[in-house]
């Protein structure tokens, strides 16, 4: 902690220019700045020319993607225009993460592995480099810079999450505020809102389902909002609702940024100052919405996001299905003028709450973000909640580990708090919910009975 705490310090006195991987990071501003007005037909070769390149080394250098893309019938030399990335066969999670090896790309990057939960909390992993994790700042400051022109990745923000603490705030020189907590109290409300009118940073950085908590408390509390005023609130992490909407929009007038993207970086996109649809970034991938079929939907149709990562040369992602759900939108934005593919709607994966037994309620997003070792006896996870206040968590044994009950038991119960019950059941398989959707949790109550 204090490593981290002196590093920050050191790089905040720092001029950007010494940053790490800052100019790989300059290098993606400028690559969005000089084609962000591209025409389509520009913006065409611009894709074909990222995609050509990315399947070319990736059949050089990764016998995964060369076997499978050959037991389904495609060669690199089947992609002679744009319009032939639909000859490309789909690639899923499931086949990445049991060849993870194969499907990725060894080089001189230092790469490291990230894990997240996959469908129905399987554990998928994969490479990405802190290179690529400039790059992909590149974008995000992009984005937010239509809020905040002076953007970059010295700008400092206020960040409010769910948390594994009880209460946190940290003041970090590097990075601004970072607020979280696992139950949001009134008396907490007062301590985040002296400490955002106290540092005054001009990003607010959310999940929604954190700054929802806030507002809905401050709203029954009659809190008063602070009084600085962000230039943006930028929401990610987690789908938004309209009832969180409706609530946040009661307490802050601020500008709100919105984006959607994803851990395996395929797909990214947000709104711009005069357009609530997701402007989706065709220098940062190519991205497709497909039906159950696999054919490409209509404007106004739902689909799930398909998506190419160009920057991803570690793990490459090509037509990589990321289960999320979108409608699609217009090919262009015209407030903007952007020829950017837009999304009208992101569904993403249904939010997943617990009701506590004073039926207070709580995101279980975060425990979804719990990577720790504890858990990699166990094979599969998913949780159930069937009554108030009781939480059931349902397991599969790995074959040939010890499972270790206990710890997990105890890295359970505190990050749920006092107000849960918590059983733990190990069960033979953990099928898709009952809403045949890919989640951690069943919830079994009305939820919306406790919103
Ligand atoms: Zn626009």
């Amino acid at each position: 902690m204090f490593k981290d705490k002196l590093k920050g310090f050191v790089l905040d006195t720092l001029p950007e220019d010494f940053w790490p991987y800052q100019k790989d990071y300059l290098k993606v501003r400028k690559v969005i700045n000089d084609s962000n007005h591209f025409t389509k037909e520009q913006m065409v070769d611009f894709q074909f020319n990222r995609m050509k390149e990315l399947i070319d080394y990736t059949w050089k250098e990764s016998k995964g993607y060369r076997e499978y893309w050959s037991d389904n019938n495609f060669n690199p030399s089947d992609f002679k225009s744009l319009s032939d990335v639909v000859r490309i066969p789909f690639i899923s999670k499931e086949v990445i993460r049991d060849n993870i090896e194969l499907f990725s790309i060894k080089n001189s990057n230092k790469p490291y592995v990230v894990s997240t939960s996959g469908s129905t909390g399987k554990q998928f992993q994969f490479y990405q480099t802190k290179k690529i994790r400039a790059q992909d700042t590149a974008f995000v400051d992009d984005l937010w810079s239509h809020f905040y022109s002076k953007m970059s990745r010295k700008t400092k923000r206020t960040f409010l999450r769910g948390g594994i603490q009880k209460n946190s705030i940290q003041k970090d020189p590097f990075f601004g505020l970072r607020l979280s907590s696992r139950e949001i109290s009134a008396e907490l409300v007062f301590e985040f809102i002296n400490a955002i009118d106290k540092y005054k940073t001009p990003i607010f950085h959310v999940y929604p389902s954190s700054l929802y908590l806030m507002c809905k408390i401050m709203i029954e509390n009659g809190i008063n909002r602070p009084k600085h005023i962000f230039d943006v609130i930028c929401f990610g992490s987690e789908p938004i609702y309209e009832f969180q909407l409706s609530a946040i929009k009661k307490i802050f007038h601020e500008p709100l940024s919105f984006c959607y993207g994803n851990t395996e970086k395929v797909a990214f996109g947000g709104n711009c100052s005069h357009n609530d649809a997701y402007h989706m970034y065709p220098q940062y991938g190519y991205t497709e919405l497909v039906d159950s079929y696999g054919e490409p939907v209509s404007k106004g149709q739902r689909g799930e996001i398909v998506g190419t990562s160009f920057w991803n040369f570690q793990t490459p992602f090509i037509r990589y299905k990321t289960g999320d759900m979108a409608v699609l939108g217009d090919s262009e934005c015209k407030f903007c003028d952007k020829k950017y593919q837009l999304l009208s709607s992101i569904e993403g994966r249904m939010q997943e709450y617990v009701v506590s037994k004073s039926k207070s309620i709580m995101p279980i997003t975060y425990f979804s973000s719990i990577h720790d070792d504890t858990f990699e006896t166990i094979k599969q996870f998913r949780f159930q909640q069937k009554e108030i206040g009781v939480v059931d968590f349902l397991y599969l044994r790995k074959e040939n580990l010890e499972t270790d009950i206990s710890s997990i038991r105890q890295r359970l119960e505190f990050a749920l708090g006092n107000g849960y019950d918590l059983n733990l059941i190990e069960v033979e398989n953990i099928n898709l919910s009952k809403s045949g959707k890919m989640t951690y949790l069943d919830q079994f109550l009305d939820i919306n009975q406790f919103m």
